[in-house]
């Protein structure tokens, strides 16, 4: 499975780019990793990464060995540009063109071509993203897409062939953690459940089963909610197996 690729990860901190990182570690010999900061409400995000990166390294040593630098860039121009519930102390509400007003318009867009950029420099020629279409709140940003026109810009206008890799794309929250089970194991299902942060509120309180939040946020509902799907369905699997 492991190729002599070098990754660029997005990796926030959250659920998803922990994961996308995981099956990063499983299949390119180099991965390096890259976070923003704009100015989020919470940047608690932010403060996870290295505790999160040295877990990382514990689940299998091949992992370690494959890890490289961690990149953070400051993108605070992002908060400059545009006022949203991510960058502003303003509720969560859906806008009249049926997006909440936690999008940022060009976030991702800008991300991947920051990624990229780096990349270009670091000569690595894969770039991994958590982005999703299944059951997110239809940011457009996140479209595979999007993501396909992004990659064909983007090595145009740099004159190269990266790739750029969405494997989460046809998941939703339940299969994303059924991932992290069968790539690192209950010991990497663990980590995610208790390291990364997903909570729009930035709430880390207490500890829920599916992890830290303060379970009413959209973040934290769909977290919750896939945690519960994932470990039913695990049960259902051991009771099947067992008849
Ligand atoms: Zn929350």
């Amino acid at each position: 499975m492991l190729t002599n690729d070098a990754a660029l990860v997005l990796f926030s901190g959250g659920q998803d780019s922990t994961t996308c990182l995981a099956w990063a570690l499983e299949r390119f010999a180099r991965v390096e990793t890259i976070g923003f900061d704009y100015g989020q409400r919470h940047a608690i995000e932010l403060t996870v990464r290295p505790r999160l990166l040295q877990q990382l390294r514990s689940v299998k040593p091949e992992w370690g060995a494959r890890l490289g630098e961690d990149h953070t860039i400051d993108l605070g121009l992002i908060s400059q540009l545009s006022q949203t519930a991510m960058t502003e102390d303003i509720e969560i509400v859906m806008q009249e063109n049926g997006l909440p007003n936690t999008f940022v318009p060009g976030r991702n867009l800008l991300f991947m071509t920051v990624a990229a950029t780096l990349a270009y420099r670091r000569g690595l020629n894969v770039l991994v993203g958590g982005m999703c279409e299944t059951d997110f709140s239809g940011y457009p940003d996140c479209r595979d897409d999007t993501m396909k026109a992004l990659q064909v810009a983007l090595n145009l206008g740099m004159d190269t062939r990266s790739r750029l890799e969405t494997p989460l794309m046809w998941l939703d929250k339940a299969q994303t953690w059924a991932l992290a089970q069968q790539l690192g194991g209950t010991q990497l299902v663990d980590v995610i459940r208790a390291d990364t942060h997903t909570c729009y509120k930035g709430e880390r309180g207490t500890l829920h089963d599916w992890g830290y939040g303060c379970g009413t946020c959209p973040a934290c509902d769909l977290r919750a909610r896939g945690y519960r799907l994932f470990q039913a369905t695990l049960t259902g699997n051991r009771q099947v197996s067992a008849d």
